[in-house]
């Protein structure tokens, strides 16, 4: 009953009625009644005011071009590193039902889609955003679909539309069948992330839609870039031209320009 719709409903009800009892702070500095201060807010849109190359750090994003000297891997656009303010705002906004952070977020996201097809995408093309669809397990851990939330906040943008029923996840009973049986803690760990990309695929009557369009990925928070490269490879088996991806905030590695 927790897990159904109605327990959904249960358990937001309960979360507004905490909110009401104890009213929300400020996650970047704790200010009481806000659950993000003006002067927290400005900073937010200066540290994503700017979107920024970000595939550089990520070492699973696909290869899309090999040249003599060089290796070109899939541009992704980032508004701002997942770090300090920017990280606290993802994560409160994720994880911890701060959903009001949409109005600063999703702004940021529509910046780096919009970037993204400024530099990847010839004027005038309509471009189609595919999304990694929620896993079952997040979903019903969350109750809600943060990245949905996102880009509902972020779109309509010209020439933009949406792709989410393109995509698929395998029904969980096959997956669990092929996760168990890893050898040790650390295979199975590793086993059960590749699996859970590999359990995204294309849906029925996908190919057609996908075949010739120009598509830009589209994810929250960028890491290895493993799940980019999934759908990567799915919608260019489909024939889809992939000019790269848009994320609210991309993890800074070591070589990092700018990282503290
Ligand atoms: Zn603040």
């Amino acid at each position: 009953m927790w897990f159904s719709s109605t327990g959904r409903h249960l358990r937001h009800g309960l979360q507004a009625a905490a909110d009401l009892m104890a009213p929300s702070w400020c996650v970047g500095c704790g200010a009481e009644g806000t659950d993000l201060c003006p002067e927290c807010t400005d900073d937010l849109r200066l540290l994503t005011r700017r979107p920024v190359a970000a595939e550089a750090g990520a070492d699973a994003l696909p290869v899309i071009d090999v040249t003599d000297d060089d290796l070109r891997v899939l541009p992704v656009f980032a508004a701002g590193w997942y770090r300090t303010l920017v990280a606290d705002v993802v994560v409160a906004f994720k994880e911890h039902e701060r959903v009001g952070l949409r109005r600063v977020l999703a702004p940021a996201l529509r910046r780096a889609m919009t970037t993204a097809a400024d530099h990847l995408v010839p004027a005038g093309v309509p471009v189609v955003l595919l999304r990694p669809p929620p896993s079952l397990a997040a979903h019903v851990r969350r109750g809600r679909d943060p990245l949905d939330e996102l880009l509902q906040g972020a779109l309509p943008v010209e020439g933009f539309t949406r792709g989410d029923h393109l995509i698929t996840r395998r029904p969980v009973t096959e997956v669990a069948t092929a996760v168990v049986g890893g050898a040790s803690q650390k295979t199975r760990g590793s086993a059960a992330r590749r699996q859970a990309h590999e359990q995204l695929q294309l849906a029925a009557g996908a190919q057609a839609q996908l075949a010739t369009t120009e598509v830009l990925l589209v994810d929250d928070v960028l890491t290895t870039g493993s799940t980019l490269r999934r759908l990567y490879e799915l919608a260019s088996a489909a024939g889809a031209h992939v000019c790269g991806a848009a994320v609210v905030a991309a993890t800074p590695r070591g070589d990092t320009p700018g990282q503290r």
